[in-house]
């Protein structure tokens, strides 16, 4: 699954990660804090991303 900040378009990818962030590639989104800010513009928090789903 990915999921969307609706504010920058950042997205964040469970396969990936975001390892500037602490999270290990695979760290599913049920993981990330609900405080956590968007790494792309530190405006939006968790709570505000769009699940984007995938084909997988
Ligand atoms: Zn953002």
């Amino acid at each position: 699954m990915t999921y969307r900040c609706p504010n920058c378009g950042y997205v964040y990818d469970e396969a990936k990660g975001e390892p500037h962030e602490g999270f290990k590639p695979g760290t599913p989104w049920k993981l990330i804090p609900d405080d956590w800010a968007c790494p792309g513009c530190a405006v939006r928090d968790k709570v505000d991303f769009e699940p984007e789903g995938d084909a997988a």
